[in-house]
């Protein structure tokens, strides 16, 4: 590890000895494929006969990983946070939204956070999922080229409408906007719309940012088509490797189609870095949120910053992190004055379940992933013991 990242005392600054304790015992646990799939299993059982597993699961791994249940309950780590000068992007938790009802609720509740964070200088960035505010089905269509009939037209409609709002009040309000990526199979008509938002919404400033999935082969040529073919644009990206890497292998099994995915570990990292040298290559067009909890692309990153000449807080590039994954880097960045975020995730518990299972997934098949956070956690319990 890069000694950068080794500063354990400000990483967990914000951690009591109980929260240690509990991270430990936590990733102890999702180290080990066997319990993330005992417990995945029993979670989703427990769930499906409705046994009031809720009171256990918010006082553990949801603790961890998430902020409460309403975004007013997240306001005391948000200012912790802050003071650490870490900025908060505030996740409502949308999973399982179906319906046109739900699609129109989420769109509501995502202006509404927007109207909550402005002028709020610890939140500067809003976040969404272009699921959450309409069919994938739709999505797909579209994605494909396929004609759509008369409801799908009108459901596309409302769908391009819902972006508008969302973004709209984003720029109004001074308040930056991540677009998610999502499966490839409905991205082509994410970043459709993506690019109709970030020409409408990117005048002078970049308020509106795709997020672009360097896990995939194709995705440095659509970086490269996207920006020459708009040099007039300004534009925003996310770059993250990509959370849906075990689905995308089995749907383009299921389906016969070629892997979108690259073949290995390494092809994505390459890939990720040609990414983040395109980006310094025009940054006068782009600017950039390095998503990722990778410390080699991070120091990556920073390297770049210096030989632009860029100030370490120059607006131009962000860093974020989950919450409840990778302090030593969002801490140590922020004691440097790097620009960095946390996700906050929130909502009812039972929303949340999902990206909790995904996380201790995400923590199982990533190679080293838990490990890194577990040496560190125990690394910190240690320093501590030896102090006192
Ligand atoms: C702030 C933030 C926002 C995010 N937003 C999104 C989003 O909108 N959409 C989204 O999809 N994800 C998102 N993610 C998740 C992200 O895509 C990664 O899954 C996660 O961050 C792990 O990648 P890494 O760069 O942090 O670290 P690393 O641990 O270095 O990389 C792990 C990643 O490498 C890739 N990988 C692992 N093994 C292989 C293999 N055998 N072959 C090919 N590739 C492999 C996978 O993408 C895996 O997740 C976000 C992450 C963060 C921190």
């Amino acid at each position: 590890m890069n000694s950068f990242f080794n500063n354990t005392k400000d990483a967990f600054t914000l951690k009591s000895n109980f929260d240690l304790l509990r991270a430990r015992f936590l990733f102890t646990i999702i180290q080990n494929k066997f319990l993330v799939r005992l417990g995945t299993w029993v979670t989703n059982f427990c769930l499906k006969i409705h046994l009031p597993i809720n009171s256990i699961i918010k006082i553990s791994i949801y603790k961890h990983f998430c902020g409460g249940i309403k975004e007013t309950e997240c306001y005391p780590i948000i200012k912790n946070m802050f003071k650490k000068n870490v900025c908060t992007v505030l996740d409502f938790s949308t999973e399982g939204y179906q319906n046109e009802k739900d699609f129109e609720i989420c769109c509501e509740k995502k202006i509404s956070i927007i109207e909550f964070i402005k002028d709020k200088d610890e939140i500067p960035f809003a976040v969404f999922k272009p699921s959450s505010v309409g069919k994938s089905s739709v999505f797909e269509k579209v994605s494909k080229g396929t004609i759509l009939n008369t409801d799908e037209k009108e459901a596309w409609l409302k769908i391009r409408n819902r972006f508008h709002l969302i973004c709209k009040k984003a720029k109004e309000s001074d308040v930056k906007i991540l677009i998610d990526a999502e499966e490839f199979l409905i991205q082509n008509a994410i970043d459709q719309l993506a690019l109709e938002m970030m020409i409408e919404y990117n005048k002078n400033e970049i308020f509106i940012y795709n997020t672009v999935q360097m896990y995939r082969k194709d995705r440095l040529t659509y970086l490269k088509k996207i920006t020459t073919e708009n040099p007039g644009i300004l534009l925003g990206f996310k770059l993250v490797r990509g959370a849906y890497m075990e689905k995308e292998r089995y749907l383009s099994k299921k389906h016969d189609y070629p892997s979108p995915i690259c073949k290995d570990k390494l092809s994505t990292d390459k890939n990720f870095d040609s990414a983040i040298e395109y980006v310094f290559q025009n940054l006068k067009q782009i600017n950039l949120v390095c998503a990722s909890h990778n410390e080699a692309s991070t120091l990556k990153v920073m390297d770049l910053m210096n030989k632009n000449n860029l100030k370490n807080n120059d607006k131009k590039v962000w860093f974020g992190q989950l919450y409840g994954m990778s302090d030593n880097i969002t801490f140590n960045l922020a004691m440097k004055s790097y620009n960095t975020f946390k996700i906050l995730p929130f909502g009812p518990v039972k929303n949340l379940i999902p990206y909790l299972l995904r996380r201790a997934e995400e923590n199982t098949s990533v190679i080293g992933q838990s490990g890194r956070e577990l040496s560190l956690i125990k690394s910190e319990i240690r320093r501590r013991r030896l102090q006192s």
